[in-house]
């Protein structure tokens, strides 16, 4: 199943139903930034609750990005935490479309995995960077295509009465080929009866001859896209439909990376534990990707890469994240921190988030601010209606006061454990006291650190 780049090309056949299998779960909710068509943040939108301030500056972010502008720069939040850096990072990749590939990472993990540094850096950049590879293999029958009709007497396409048109041709649109197909009595009448006109979408099936229109209006490229394939016609002797369609995928460059690796093989992807990949492969596969842009089978799909507590991060990882931003495929980098002035590890230097000079100049600074009560409320309502828990209203606003007390995650969290105490005792929805009992049962950090100050005194000296 494995290596192929070097025998020529890489096995995209293998990548297509691996879809990303990343979960993440606590920000299942959020569907985009909620933005209205002036960047304006809509209060409640696309699973977005207040924070407008910041939506309206990632939307801006957003439009630059689209025009091209943001190349060598990147996105910094600050804020505290549970403000929802993630949350806008994770809005930000939603709005560009759902097959922009984001890719999450805590500054801290770099110093736990088991691989150097750089590695760890650059799987995180090829995660958060697709390829949209064009396929083209053979239509099935009864397949959705895109008609254009001209029939004697009939023009182009509108009149279709009485039995002046017993020949005809319909035009199979495609993107850069046209077929024409010779009608025949039965695909006449089936036109006619269902009234198909230019520009309308039909099915045929070649059997009996009979066509079904499916609606009005061309399908655009991005309609086809939503469906997974693009339709389209190649030349072929009249009255024959050799039909192909392109099926386009997005994969990401480490899912193409780790397939082609010779000690990994795909089935790395859902152990999660890719180890270190050759630059000899990466190497391969980019000197292929670039060869299939040429030709036009490939286009690079720049995603969103989220750094959560960046200031972890040390010297040599900042070095890296520069060079990297000047590469053409980088994908739009949006790192996240909550410290004021601290030292950049690896160095006795301090500076504004622990952030070099250098990356800091790149960067645009978008603040999160705490959320009111009534914010976290929404938050809540949504994230139950997401999680399907029926929960009692004051059951909700215990958890409204809990999460403003210590954080809007911890009590996010109480969620889904106070729901399963209610189907512990066969109850129909979240009460009050399934709430009170996971929350004396789990600790929040201040409790929990309280209770070890108060166990040193007791029992250490
Ligand atoms: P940290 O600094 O600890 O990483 P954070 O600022 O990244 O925290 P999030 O993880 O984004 O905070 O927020 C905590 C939870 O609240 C997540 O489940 C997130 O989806 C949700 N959330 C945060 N802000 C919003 C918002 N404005 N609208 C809806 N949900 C939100």
């Amino acid at each position: 199943m494995a290596a192929a780049v070097a025998d020529g090309d890489v096995k995209v056949s293998e990548v297509r139903d691996l879809t990303r299998i990343e979960r993440i779960g606590a920000h299942s909710h959020i569907r985009g930034l909620g933005l209205d068509d002036a960047l304006e943040a809509r209060n409640v939108s696309q699973g977005m609750v207040g924070q407008q301030d910041a939506r309206r500056g990632a939307g801006i972010i957003l439009n630059m990005i689209r025009e091209g502008q943001i190349a060598g720069r990147a996105v910094l939040l600050a804020g505290q935490p549970g403000t929802g850096k993630t949350a806008i990072a994770m809005g930000m990749a939603k709005a560009l479309g759902e097959e922009t590939p984001f890719a999450m990472m805590a500054g801290s993990e770099i110093f736990s995995l088991e691989m150097n540094k750089t590695e760890a850096l650059t799987q995180a950049f090829r995660k958060a960077i697709g390829v949209r590879i064009k396929e083209e293999t053979e239509i099935i029958e009864g397949e959705v295509v895109e008609v254009e009709i001209d029939r004697p007497g009939g023009g182009s396409g509108a009149s279709t009465s009485g039995s002046a048109a017993k020949t005809g041709k319909i035009t199979l649109k495609t993107t850069e080929m046209e077929t024409v197909y010779d009608l025949g009595a039965k695909m006449i009448e089936s036109l006619e009866k269902e009234r198909v006109q230019s520009g309308d979408v039909i099915t045929i099936d070649k059997a009996s001859g009979r066509i079904t229109k499916l609606g009005r209006s061309f399908v655009h490229a991005r309609d086809y896209d939503a469906m997974g394939a693009q339709t389209k016609f190649v030349q072929c002797p009249e009255g024959e439909l050799q039909k192909r369609k392109e099926v386009v995928h997005v994969v990401t460059l480490h899912e193409v990376d780790v397939i082609n690796s010779r000690s990994q093989g795909f089935l790395a992807l859902f152990a999660g534990d890719t180890g270190e990949i050759r630059s000899e492969v990466r190497e391969q596969i980019d000197g292929k990707v670039a060869e299939w842009r040429e030709e036009g089978k490939a286009e690079i799909v720049p995603g969103v890469l989220f750094i959560d507590e960046v200031h972890m991060l040390d010297i040599e990882c900042f070095s890296f994240l520069n060079r990297a931003l000047e590469n053409e495929m980088a994908p739009i980098l949006v790192v996240a921190t909550n410290r004021g002035i601290t030292k950049i590890r690896g160095t006795n230097y301090k500076s504004p988030h622990g952030i070099p000079i250098d990356l800091l100049d790149r960067l645009l600074i978008i603040s999160t601010k705490p959320y009111t009560e009534k914010e976290m409320r929404l938050i809540v309502d949504i994230r139950c209606e997401e999680e399907d828990v029926e929960m009692a209203d004051d059951a909700k606003e215990l958890l409204t006061k809990i999460g403003q007390e210590t954080s809007l995650r911890y009590a996010l969290h109480l969620i889904t454990s106070a729901s399963l105490v209610c189907k512990r005792r066969k109850g129909a929805e979240v009460e009050i006291e399934d709430v009170s009992k996971v929350y004396s049962l789990f600790m929040d950090v201040k409790r929990s650190t309280q209770f070890l100050v108060e166990y040193q005194s007791q029992f250490m000296y």
